[in-house]
């Protein structure tokens, strides 16, 4: 086999371990990453407190309407059990019986309508919930899926270092000094010729340097420096 064409195989080889490496670096940081399930987390914490909140409020409205009631009720009693006679002290009574019963109204509605708010709360605590669930089964799902293309990108990693590793034993250790130091300045150190032009810089060969290649030297394009190899 041609030198050239040994070179242009480890640089074949040299990239697919750089885009490897790549792709293994991508799916790390995506590795363990659950900002997705975070969020709808902290939606139902808040939710829930939102609820606790409202249900203590509840409680103590309730409370309240149990104090009105009893009030209103001595009240009523006191003024039907026909033990007063005085009309002043009664109208008086009237009065405060009035004045407790729409308090007790008053306080019914509000009582009612924090109901209604905590109906509403608890269904929303319920639908955030599933909302979590299917989130977290989705991220479930995705992890092992990373999990699996990591391992298989890792898989594939070593065999190409193997790859390299056997590659780099069978070239000239001076053509591989030359491509190494070719892929540090310019990135890619072998071009392939197509219709006798570098395919790297487009620069049309001398006609000697075709041939040259052809036989299997290593020749550098005469433009961009690289190793030129011809399929
Ligand atoms: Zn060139």
């Amino acid at each position: 086999m041609n030198v050239a064409k040994q070179l242009y195989q480890l640089q074949e080889t040299d990239l697919e371990i750089e885009s490897k490496e790549q792709a293994i670096k991508q799916i790390a940081s995506q590795l363990g990453e659950n900002q997705a399930v975070v969020r709808v987390q902290t939606k139902l914490t808040l939710e829930n407190q939102h609820l606790e909140e409202l249900k203590q409020q509840q409680h103590s409205a309730e409370w309240e309407i149990d104090d009105r009631v009893g009030k209103l009720t001595t009240g009523e009693e006191e003024l039907y059990s026909g033990r007063i006679k005085n009309p002043k002290e009664l109208t008086n009574l009237q009065h405060e019986v009035e004045g407790l019963r729409a308090k007790r109204n008053q306080l019914e509605d509000k009582a009612l309508e924090i109901m209604d708010k905590v109906e509403l709360t608890e269904a929303n605590v319920a639908s955030i919930g599933n909302e979590l669930k299917t989130v977290e089964a989705e991220w479930h799902r995705q992890q092992q899926q990373l999990s699996a293309e990591m391992e298989d990108l890792k898989n594939r990693l070593s065999d190409l270092g193997q790859k390299r590793q056997s590659l780099l034993a069978e070239i000239d250790p001076q053509a591989v000094e030359l491509y190494h130091k070719l892929r540090r300045q310019k990135g890619r150190a072998v071009a392939k010729v197509e219709q006798g032009i570098c395919g790297s810089c487009r620069i049309s060969l001398p006609i000697t340097d075709l041939q040259r290649t052809r036989s299997g030297n290593l020749v550098q394009c005469s433009s961009c420096g690289r190793i030129l190899f011809q399929a």
